[in-house]
């Protein structure tokens, strides 16, 4: 697979073109369609979504915005063994959140169960269907080969009137699971395999999460997919790479039928490295719980990343820089950090947060104030905020070293550092516990230096940041690394083998500043100096702020933190 590195640094706005604009374009010059766009998202509910169908919704539903055209989301349920309805719920939601409209166009392939059901008859009338009594590995046994052509089934010269008699006994019960099957006679010889009579209906006895009992013959995908579209009007029909060679079977069924006949156009699905994105094998990490669940924050699920902080805007702007492709690739999964980022950087309130607090007493200062801390540089309407000071203080432990090596501009004993908004402080004395470890600083202020003043001319190399002991808030803090060690997983047989061992880091005793008090489930922060956080909807109680890390502030991964 062909490689998609992250070398644009800066993606500019535009508007999205890419092949698929051009064949509309033509098909609006030509008025193919009446001048129309109508394209459709079609899940089908049978996991969560994941950023691979966020791709296809921002294509979909950005084409039909682009051509002020329609846009729906339909569910393509027609198999009820793996349908849940708490899929449905969780896609909708989805859906929405991304920013898709489909203006209550909420369309089930259920719905169309009868229309298929007449359609299907129509064909056998037509002699293009028939009943077929082979099992599923009769069938399979005579598809024949990529050289060999597969062999006709006995049954396949059936009469129109006993293909009409025993499809009607299918609907009503009388067979049992896999005894027959309805199949579209077309070509047992044909180089595209999708043409050797492929199956139309299969018996299953399965209640159906919104028909009940109704059925016991569900439509298979290529004989359901057209006439969804057909059905809605969809004029272009936008699927994954993997169709292609379904595209004259899709098309043979709109022409046998004669009815109204979108075009299926293909497209590159989305591939992110160190990411699987199969429903099977994300179900298979939620059963088997190797992550929380589906919005787990180190799921490429679309309710994950929005648990961990990500935002419709950035996910959009993700699809915008990736494009569309013909071929497939592998994605690097910088790329979807890097608009994430992008977006915090605009919109994220800053606050100064200490994950692994080293205390610090200010021996010759005394009482309390409030100095001024801008809430987002990027952003001066966002204006300023106070943040208190006092005697005691937590610093991150890493900022402060004994034995520095050359280049550390932190503190270090008899050592100088700027107290970010603050001021510069002297380490005056080291004190540590009886294994030796160091468990406070002793340290003095400057009051010349305090930041804005201009009463000093000190200069000193390092800020860091730090909080005030007496009114910090207690959070936990939980890190994520990715999910998996490998560039490509979804290629290792012992997938599974290759979950990354330290991809949740929780810290359980982070200081923050008190602005943070009132933060609610999902609100977005800069910690300074350490990345973007999102506050958890999961674990977050009346009494404990539970965050997220989103993303780090730079393209660090590998590094340590
Ligand atoms: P899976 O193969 O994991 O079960 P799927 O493609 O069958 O996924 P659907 O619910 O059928 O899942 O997908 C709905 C739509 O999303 C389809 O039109 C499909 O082409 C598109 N889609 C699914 N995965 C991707 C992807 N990785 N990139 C782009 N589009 C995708
Ligand atoms: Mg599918």
């Amino acid at each position: 697979m062909e490689e998609i590195k992250n070398t644009n640094e800066n993606p500019v706005e535009h508007k999205p073109k890419n092949f698929i604009y051009e064949i509309i374009d033509e098909d609006i010059k030509t008025e193919k369609f009446g001048k129309q766009v109508h394209t459709r998202f079609p899940p089908e509910p049978n996991g969560y979504l994941h950023i691979g169908h966020a791709k296809s919704i921002c294509l979909n539903y950005g084409i039909a915005r682009d051509y002020k055209g329609k846009f729906n989301l339909r569910f393509d349920d027609t198999n009820p063994e793996k349908e849940e309805q708490e899929y449905v719920d969780s896609i909708v939601e989805d859906v929405k959140w991304l920013g898709a409209d489909f203006e209550e166009r909420i369309l089930y392939a259920s719905d169309y169960f009868e229309q298929m059901y007449k359609w299907a008859v129509e064909l056998i009338k037509k002699g293009k269907a028939y009943v077929c009594d082979l099992n599923a590995d009769e069938i399979r046994a005579t598809r024949g080969t990529l050289t060999e052509p597969g062999k006709d089934s006995p049954y396949r010269n059936r009469t129109v009137e006993e293909n009409l008699d025993l499809f009607e006994r299918m609907r009503k019960g009388e067979f049992e699971n896999g005894a027959k099957t309805l199949r579209a006679k077309i070509d047992m010889a044909s180089p595209n395999f999708n043409m050797r009579d492929p199956i139309m209906y299969r018996v299953v006895h399965a209640e159906h999460h919104r028909q009940g009992n109704s059925w016991c013959i569900y439509p298979t995908y290529d004989w359901a997919h057209g006439n969804e579209d057909s059905l809605e009007g969809i004029t272009h029909s936008i699927c994954t790479l993997e169709f292609e060679n379904h595209r004259p079977l899709y098309d043979w069924f709109l022409d046998s039928l004669g009815v109204y006949h979108p075009k299926q156009i293909e497209f590159a699905r989305l591939n992110l490295s160190y990411t699987v994105m199969s429903k099977r094998r994300l179900l298979q990490l939620v059963k088997e719980k190797h992550v929380d669940d589906w919005d787990d924050p180190r799921m490429p699920t679309i309710s994950g990343y929005r648990r961990r902080g990500y935002t419709p805007e950035a996910i959009r702007n993700f699809a915008e820089i990736i494009g569309v492709a013909k071929r497939d690739a592998l994605t690097d999964i910088s790329l979807l950090e890097f608009a994430i980022r992008d977006d915090l950087n605009k919109n994220a309130q800053r606050v100064m947060a200490v994950l692994r607090p080293l205390k610090v007493v200010i021996t010759n200062y005394e009482g309390e104030e409030n100095l001024d801390a801008v809430n987002n540089p990027e952003k001066p309407e966002a204006g300023s905020r106070t943040v208190p000071f006092s005697k005691e203080l937590f610093i991150e432990e890493s900022d402060f070293m004994e034995d520095p090596p050359k280049g550390f501009h932190r503190l270090v004993p008899a050592g100088e550092v700027r107290l970010r908004y603050a001021y510069i402080i002297k380490c005056e004395e080291v004190i540590k516990d009886a294994t030796g470890k160091v468990i406070e600083l002793h340290c003095t202020y400057d009051k010349d230096t305090k930041s804005g003043s201009g009463a000093s001319t000190k200069k000193v190399k390092g800020v860091i940041h730090w909080v005030s002991a007496n009114n910090a808030v207690d959070a936990e803090v939980r890190l994520y690394d990715r999910l998996f060690t490998v560039e490509n997983p979804g290629a290792e047989e012992d997938w599974l083998g290759k979950i990354n061992p330290n991809s949740l880091e929780v810290i359980s005793d982070a200081k923050i500043e008190p602005f943070i008090k009132n933060a609610k489930p999902l609100d977005k922060f800069q910690f300074e100096r350490l990345g973007y956080f999102c506050v958890d909807t999961k674990y977050t109680t009346a009494e404990k702020l539970v965050f997220n890390r989103t993303v780090t502030l730079k393209d660090s991964w590998g590094k340590k933190s």
